[in-house]
């Protein structure tokens, strides 16, 4: 048996089809091409490199122990931690009065989360992947019609219109929250799946650097200002510009429809906000976007026989509150790497693991990332005699 560049041991490639190539999508493209399998990466939009970054859709992501692991297996952990990720050791509360209070993650190894840019992750594991010559992307496919059983996909090219047909040894579905490939597995008989929308919605904001370029805010932390209801989360750039984003139920959101009133709101709930965020930036952003909405999706199994597989937020999108989403989505490419290695590239036998093991844990980390919400936008303030002691050492 021959041995690949990277120690990995020569077996029969397989013909792998990824659709997405999103942040799940683009690292699970990477971990099989380093197994040596030919894999073929179907993205619905452009490039993400060649877009300016989009709104609606978070700009930063916290990165966790989970997703470090991932990012490690793939040689890209220490170029996001060290170079590209701002630390956050602890969270940081902004009261009504304007004072902060800080709370350690972890007061005694002092280990952080960290905030890195959505759009520059995905496109440093788009740029790893062409390190590979056994990898393919297509942008502007969206893929319309799959027949799972059969290994079979058909995809509209948006910008020509054209159809393309496409067959593979195993169909990777990382095709996001609303996936079209989980869409054709609902069909078939025992698949159980559910779909939660939450009754809040966000809004993103943002905080830009101040007039020398600096942070206006201490930047290792995720600061927070809880208000029983509802919160706002910042998450520190690399320009040292803030993503500010406004967790609420949408009834507020919808009963803020005036400048005035959106201002008597920020004075009443998040005063030491306005001056950082700007007056004039805070009316044009606020009112320049409709707040999205946030869901949650459960389903099972995973897979269909030796064909088609469901990751990332395709098998179990997550409301964000847990920041686990994507950390998942990374671990899901890391058990799956562990599954070929361990079961020699047989695919029936990968796939039933997968689904028959992974199911606990995003269901749990589901119900996690639901509490957190409690938790981030209420409980924090109320502080334990050892969760007070912590913070007075920190
Ligand atoms: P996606 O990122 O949705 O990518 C799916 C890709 O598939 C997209 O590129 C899409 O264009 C493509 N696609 C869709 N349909 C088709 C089709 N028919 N054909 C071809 N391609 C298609 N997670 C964390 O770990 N930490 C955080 O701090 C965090 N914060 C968040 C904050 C907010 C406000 C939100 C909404 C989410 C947050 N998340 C966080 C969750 C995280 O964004 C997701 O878990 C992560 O993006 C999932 O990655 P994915 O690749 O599975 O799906």
């Amino acid at each position: 048996m021959a041995t690949l560049q990277n120690g990995y041991s020569k077996k029969k490639q397989l013909d792998v089809v990824v659709v997405g190539a999103g942040l799940v999508g683009s690292l699970e493209a990477v971990y099989l091409a380093k197994r040596g399998h030919r894999v073929r990466l179907y993205e619905f939009r452009e490039d993400i490199r060649k877009t300016p970054t989009a709104r609606g859709r978070s700009i930063n992501l916290a990165l966790s122990v989970r997703g470090r692991r991932a990012l490690r297996d793939v040689g890209l952990e220490a170029h996001m931690v060290k170079e590209h990720g701002i630390p956050m050791t602890g969270r940081r509360i902004h009261r009504t009065d304007g004072s902060t209070y800080a709370i350690p993650y972890d007061a005694n190894t002092k280990q952080s989360i960290y905030s890195v840019g959505r759009n520059y992750l995905n496109g440093l594991l788009l740029q790893e992947s062409e390190k590979y010559e056994n990898v393919e992307r297509y942008f502007n496919h969206k893929l319309i019609e799959a027949n799972l059983k059969k290994g079979s996909l058909t995809f509209l090219k948006t910008d020509t219109n054209e159809t393309v047909h496409v067959t593979a040894d195993l169909i990777i579905g990382a095709d996001g929250a609303f996936s079209a490939v989980r869409k054709a597995m609902t069909k078939r008989p025992f698949f159980d799946f559910s779909q939660k929308y939450i009754e809040h919605g966000y809004l993103e904001l943002c905080i830009p650097p101040d007039d020398n370029g600096g942070f206006q805010m201490p930047p290792n932390f995720l600061h927070i200002w809880p208000r029983g209801e509802f919160m706002m989360i910042a998450l520190p750039n690399q320009d040292c510009s803030w993503t500010v984003t406004l967790f609420m139920p949408f009834t507020k959101f919808k009963n803020l429809d005036t400048e005035e009133k959106l201002l008597a709101f920020f004075e009443k709930y998040f005063p030491d906000s306005i001056p950082l965020i700007g007056r004039k930036k805070l009316i044009e952003d606020f009112f320049a976007e409709s707040p999205s909405p946030l869901v949650a999706i459960k389903c099972r199994p995973y897979h269909v026989e030796d064909k088609a597989l469901l990751i990332g937020d395709a098998a179990h999108a997550v409301v964000p509150f847990y920041g686990q989403g994507m950390n998942a989505g990374f671990e899901d490419c890391t058990l799956l790497d562990e599954l070929f290695q361990k079961h020699n590239d047989s695919l029936a036998e990968i796939l039933t693991e997968f689904s028959e093991t992974r199911w606990e844990d995003t269901f749990a980390v589901s119900d996690l990332a639901m509490y957190n919400y409690i938790e981030m936008r209420d409980l924090v303030t109320r502080t334990s005699y050892r969760l007070r002691k912590a913070m007075d050492d920190f």
